[in-house]
């Protein structure tokens, strides 16, 4: 064993060098080798719904950072290694002679899992596992503990709790390192002689099906030698599938923050009621959500330089706006929905079994896993209680529900990845108790799936909160998919970018487009006919209509008056994920 320690750094959740507590952990042990990996996860890979510009912006991050190792030490970069943790760690710790092992903690369900599994396996081996929290304000674990162990659901919860850790005060960003060790040697380093070999795991269920998974997928994936970022091309993806115009990567990240930060009189009046969610190039908001996804930007250099901001304008007797609306508070709702998952692990991500969200007789819902065991291989994932509703699910997923303020959104989405909070609110309150009355549950799979800041906790409970299932209850507050988008986008300008077939619109008819005469849809080139499918576009194209925009799905004021009386139904029963009737599907039969 060597008398030095030979380190593995694993990045995960923190593809940066600044203020990373983990990495500066790992190089104060004074490694004489140290080596930063990525793994593939086949969780990730082949589990998680991950679209074409989020992969980017993962790559992205990768090129960035391993570039700046470069920087750092010609020896180094980011060693990318193709199978998954389980088995591949193993292999790793033998052939480098590993003495510790030193990564971020990751409070998500399954990163817990895996990286138990990953510890129980590394104490076998005697290899010392450091983890440190960087991926959020203050410990998830923490605000739980110091909220009688309970779900963190509001904003005063999370300020309490967090006031008991260090006073509310978050530690302060620490510099990124000057200096990096080197790797092993040329020779060393080669793992391209090192047979998928697999690891045995007694006893532990779960841990023996994720081994199995890892092998499975790493066939696939297969060691490569030269440990190099992959290309789209290498993961499947074409370059024409990746749409969005936003980049990843620490040092983009470090730039639009310095960007902001410079900006004292935005950072100082910031108030998101106030952002627009038709802005675009450049949006209202920062957009650093998916580098702090990825880790590209901490999250404690984000708040601290803003609260600087704050300080330097009170000394200068400015105003700043207040929390929760203000910057820090946005910050601060990210760490409450971390803090609500924490506590609760996979139960949180579902109704099912979750004892914090309402139970909703949604048109359109999951099964619960014994429904679905019952119904064997051919069952459906979910219920359709209304024949309409998975049509309806399916045109606001391909942005053509005949909306187009929500049209745009949803399309905005899947091309860029990204959508204003308040568009967030529009289209999930529209796909859920304020239109279709589908469940909250598919509408974060599709979020899941295109957004490029994909954050499990934030996704789920954000989507909790828009459906009025926890955290929020006020559902007679419903977003109109027509008032609300005049109100923000009152010339159609985001309308138009996004549904570029009504691009021709007179602005009274924008939000309304069946409203507009024939003569006047001839006019603009574009008739409002069918359902926005190919085939109603290829039947209209036969009649002589060359474009074509979706009649609008439903009334929505009748749908609004059934989902607000279905709310109020539902909310008088009164049941949650956790109830008997809700756990072995009796609820259907009431
Ligand atoms: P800014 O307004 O500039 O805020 C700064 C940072 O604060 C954000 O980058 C983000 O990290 C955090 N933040 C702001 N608002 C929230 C919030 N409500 N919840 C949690 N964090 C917040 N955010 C995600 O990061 N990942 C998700 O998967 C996600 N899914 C969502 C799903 C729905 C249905 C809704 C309504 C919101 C969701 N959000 C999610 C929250 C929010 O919309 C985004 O964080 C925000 O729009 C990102 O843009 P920004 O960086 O410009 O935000």
């Amino acid at each position: 064993k060597p008398t030095t320690p030979v380190v593995l750094y694993w990045h995960r959740t923190d593809l940066r060098l600044h203020d990373s507590p983990a990495l500066t952990t790992a190089l104060s042990l004074k490694p004489s080798v140290f080596i930063p990996i990525w793994t593939w996860d086949p969780h990730y890979v082949y589990h998680a719904r991950v679209g074409p510009n989020r992969w980017r912006f993962l790559l992205d991050s990768q090129k960035d950072l391993s570039k700046s190792y470069t920087t750092l030490n010609p020896k180094q970069k980011l060693w990318v290694v193709r199978e998954g943790p389980m088995t591949v760690l193993p292999k790793l710790w033998k052939a480098w002679g590993i003495t510790h092992l030193v990564f971020e903690q990751d409070t998500d369900a399954y990163a817990r899992d895996r990286d138990e599994g990953v510890m129980k396996l590394a104490e076998k081996e005697g290899i010392e596992v450091i983890v440190k929290v960087g991926r959020t304000l203050f410990d998830p674990d923490m605000l739980v503990r110091n909220n009688q162990g309970k779900p963190v659901v509001s904003m005063s919860q999370v300020e309490k709790a967090g006031d008991k850790i260090n006073g509310g005060r978050p530690d302060r960003p620490i510099d990124a390192p000057g200096s990096v060790p080197d790797p092993w040697n040329e020779e060393r380093m080669d793992l391209s002689g090192v047979e998928f070999g697999g690891v045995e795991v007694e006893g532990d269920l779960n841990a023996a099906y994720r081994v199995e998974e890892d092998r499975q997928y790493s066939r696939i994936m297969g060691p490569k030698g030269d440990f190099g970022i992959p290309t789209l091309e290498e993961i499947g993806i074409g370059e024409d599938q990746v749409e969005g115009p936003h980049r990843g990567g620490e040092s983009v990240a470090l730039k639009i923050l310095a960007g902001y930060i410079e900006d004292e009189e935005y950072i100082g009046t910031f108030e998101k009621p106030n952002t627009s969610p038709a802005a675009f190039e450049p949006q209202s908001t920062t957009l650093l959500s998916p580098h702090l996804h990825f880790g590209s930007l901490s999250v404690r250099k984000f708040f601290w330089d803003v609260q600087d901001v704050f300080s330097k304008r009170k000394k200068e007797k400015k105003q700043n706006a207040p929390i929760p609306t203000n910057l820090p508070g946005q910050l601060l709702f990210r760490e409450m929905y971390f803090a609500a998952q924490a506590a609760l692990g996979y139960k949180f991500q579902r109704t099912y079994g979750n004892k914090m969200v309402r139970f909703i007789d949604w048109h359109l819902q999951s099964k619960t896993p014994e429904e679905l065991e019952k119904e064997g291989p051919t069952a459906q994932p979910y219920h359709v209680d209304s024949p309409e509703a998975e049509e309806w699910f399916q045109r606001w997923r391909e942005g053509r529900t005949g909306f187009p303020w929500i049209d745009a959104l949803m399309r905005q989405l899947k091309q860029e990845g990204w959508i204003h909070h308040l568009g967030r609110h529009s289209v999930a309150c529209f796909l859920t108790r304020g239109g279709c009355y589908v469940s909250w549950e598919r509408g974060a799979e599709v979020f899941e799936e295109w957004l490029i800041d994909h954050e499990m906790a934030s996704n789920i409970g954000n989507w909790m909160w828009l459906s009025c299932t926890a955290f929020y209850n006020q559902y007679y507050r419903c977003y109109s998919p027509i008032s609300f988008g005049k109100k923000w986008d009152p010339q159609g300008d985001f309308v138009r970018k996004y549904c570029p077939e009504l691009a021709k619109f007179d602005k009274k008819y924008i939000f309304e487009p069946w409203k507009a005469p024939i003569a006047d849809q001839r006019k603009w080139g574009c008739r409002i006919s069918g359902d926005g499918s190919v085939e109603s576009k290829e039947k209209m194209q036969e009649q002589g209509e060359e474009q074509t925009y979706p009649k609008p799905m439903f009334d929505f004021d009748e749908r609004r008056t059934f989902c607000m009386d279905a709310m109020k139904n539902a909310y008088s029963i009164g049941l949650h994920g956790d109830d008997r009737e809700v756990l072995n599907g009796t609820w259907r039969k009431a």
